[in-house]
């Protein structure tokens, strides 16, 4: 990341043994009575556990480590063997300080792994004993096997005076039929999060936001990283830390600001987590400092050819790749359009054209959260149709949160495939469309294009994560977000001022229609949605010719009469996968402009 200047304020730099060092360490010290077994779960990958197993081994110790995070899953990957499975049923726990499908979706992406097995996941009465599964196994072949699995869980109070569930590192030795020890342990993971939020919270900060420009905190600490082929499957905890960081600063910073939990308008300043593996000791150093200019040139990633045509972008287009597209569009051979921009909080341009045409207008946007990148392509990409029409009446902007943007890039030098969320939202830590008070920045820009237009239709392209979305150190599921921990295809929100709910109804239909007509899209939404169902439940939306909606009223006259959020897991996805989700972005988009002439005229 970007070197530490003069200008930097360190609020800490601690270095922490790695948990499984320590344990060997306590483990051997002592000489150990013929008889020892060790069972441990804590925060490491599988060939790092059995290398561990093996030392602890040739010194007399009969040691079996497992994986504290999702330790259900890394079962099934490290115990079970997949092959000739017929039968599994999971009875998995309910426990009363968490959400009833808390182990239901930890359990995940067993359907997905598990795909054409026939799985069933039911609960269990719920009880205050330590949270384990029983899983009922059996192969073609007739083998049946029953297996306990263990998930070492504490209940504590957080740091928002919440009482949660969450996993934890644990340690039980025996002697022979005799416990020893058994109980949890604080691993380097929670003590490093401990360290960083009382670390944050004891600082003497400004009465006011934002309470900085930016807060740095750099993390290295050893690991999980499963990264199978599917990009659903993805297990990473590294990137959980981030989350979980990021997101229980924002939740402290909202408390302190006074602001309802929630609340978007918070501008704490930019909060950003770097966390990255390490086969050793941990690190955490936290620091302030201002925040870096907005020309600081960041990789490009590989694959991206400056030229290359949009439809076959395979990851997130670079600033400069946004404006070249940006600007062919806004210069239309010959006619082009009306241009204008806001400034962003670091001095970045949001740029946006309007193309004055004949039928209702249509504002597209993209990247108002500026991790899901794939909107950022699917607005330039029917913009660019749209040109192509000579009386497409539209306005673009592609790139409405450029800091944001700038922010995802750095992030993803060092992690390519982690969701990033703390690049979510603007340099004052807001999100920009909830920002009312000025100077409004950014938000400009879409004032103007409303203004000029007078579009009654808004379609935002948004994304979401690719695969789960966890905070193992507060609870697991992501406080406010626990409808979008797990991936549930493209889905869509609409939302509409009163008087339009019949509107936006047919011009849903319609979209959806259009959808449908691509059958890939429709085998990766019922795949999805199927995986969902199994663990998270039911969905609350309602399935449209095989896209789930979500259709609402709102009362907000900062905003156009209807309002498409299209919602594609596209957070760390790269290749064919990204260029599929751009493809459904753009294919929304168009169909809803298409949707727009068929309605009545406005009331
Ligand atoms: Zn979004």
């Amino acid at each position: 990341m970007t070197p530490t200047t003069s200008s930097a304020r360190v609020l800490l730099d601690v270095a922490l043994p790695r948990t499984l060092d320590q344990w060997i360490g306590t483990l051997t010290a002592r000489p150990m009575k013929p008889g020892t077994t060790v069972e441990g779960w804590l925060y490491e990958g599988v060939e790092t556990r059995r290398a561990a197993e093996q030392r602890l081994a040739s010194t007399g110790i009969e040691a079996h480590l497992h994986s504290a995070y999702k330790p259900l899953v890394h079962h099934f990957l490290e115990s079970i063997e997949l092959r000739g499975l017929r039968r599994v049923v999971v009875r998995y726990p309910v426990h009363p300080t968490a959400p009833a499908r808390r182990f239901a979706l930890e359990a995940y992406p067993l359907a997905d792994m598990l795909a054409g097995i026939d799985l069933e996941l039911t609960p269990m009465p719920p009880a205050e004993a330590q949270p384990h599964y029983e899983v009922d196994l059996e192969w073609e072949d007739g083998r049946r096997r029953q297996d306990v699995v263990f998930a070492p869980n504490r209940v504590h109070v957080d740091a928002l005076g919440e009482t949660l569930l969450s996993p934890t590192a644990w340690l039980r030795v025996r002697q022979g039929a005799i416990i020893e020890s058994d109980g949890p342990h604080e691993s380097e993971h929670e003590a490093l999060f401990r360290l960083a939020i009382d670390a944050v919270m004891a600082q003497d900060w400004p009465a006011s936001e934002p309470y900085f420009e930016r807060l740095d905190l750099r993390i290295d600490v050893p690991g999980i990283a499963f990264a199978p082929p599917e990009e659903a499957s993805w297990i990473n905890s590294h990137e959980a830390l981030h989350e979980d960081l990021y997101f229980t600063l924002m939740e402290l910073f909202q408390r302190r600001s006074g602001r309802a939990a929630g609340d978007r308008r918070l501008q704490p300043g930019q909060i950003v987590p770097d966390v990255r593996p390490s086969d050793g000791a941990a690190r955490l150093r936290i620091a302030t400092r201002p925040y870096p200019a907005a020309d600081a040139q960041v990789p490009m990633s590989a694959g991206l050819g400056r030229h290359m045509a949009l439809a076959e972008t395979t990851g997130p287009l670079a600033p400069a790749q946004v404006a070249e597209a940006f600007d062919r569009i806004a210069d239309r051979q010959g006619r082009p359009g009306h241009r204008f921009a806001a400034m962003s909080r670091q001095g970045r341009t949001v740029s946006a054209v309007y193309h004055r045409g004949s039928g209702p207008a249509v504002l597209i946007s993209g990247g108002q959260h500026a991790n899901e990148t794939s909107g950022v392509v699917g607005a330039l990409r029917a913009a660019q149709a749209l040109a192509e029409r000579p009386d497409a009446h539209f306005v673009v902007m592609p790139l409405e949160n450029p800091d944001g943007y700038a922010l995802h890039r750095e992030l993803c030098v060092p992690a390519p495939r982690h969701m990033h969320h703390a690049a979510r939202y603007t340099a004052l830590g807001d999100d920009v469309e909830f920002r009312d008070a000025p100077p409004l920045l950014e938000r400009e820009a879409r004032q103007e294009a409303l203004r000029l237009s007078g579009a009654d239709l808004h379609v935002n392209m948004h994304g979401y994560p690719a695969h789960e979305w966890t905070r193992p150190m507060s609870g697991y599921i992501p406080r406010g977000f626990a409808f979008w921990t797990v991936p549930k295809g493209f889905f869509l929100i609409v939302r509409h001022h009163a008087g339009w709910g019949e509107r936006a109804r047919r011009l849903t239909e319609h979209v959806c229609l259009e959808l449908a007509s691509s059958q890939a899209l429709m085998e990766f939404n019922r795949k999805q949605l199927a995986s969902y169902n199994v663990h998270a439940g039911d969905l609350p939306f309602e399935v449209i010719h095989g896209t789930a909606c979500m259709i609402s009223e709102v009362d907000r006259q900062d905003t156009a009469a209807l309002t498409l959020i299209t919602e594609f897991p596209d957070e760390t996805i790269y290749g064919a996968p990204f260029v599929f989700a751009h493809d459904a972005q753009a294919a929304a988009a168009l169909a809803a402009v298409d949707g727009m002439r068929h309605l009545s005229p406005n009331p």
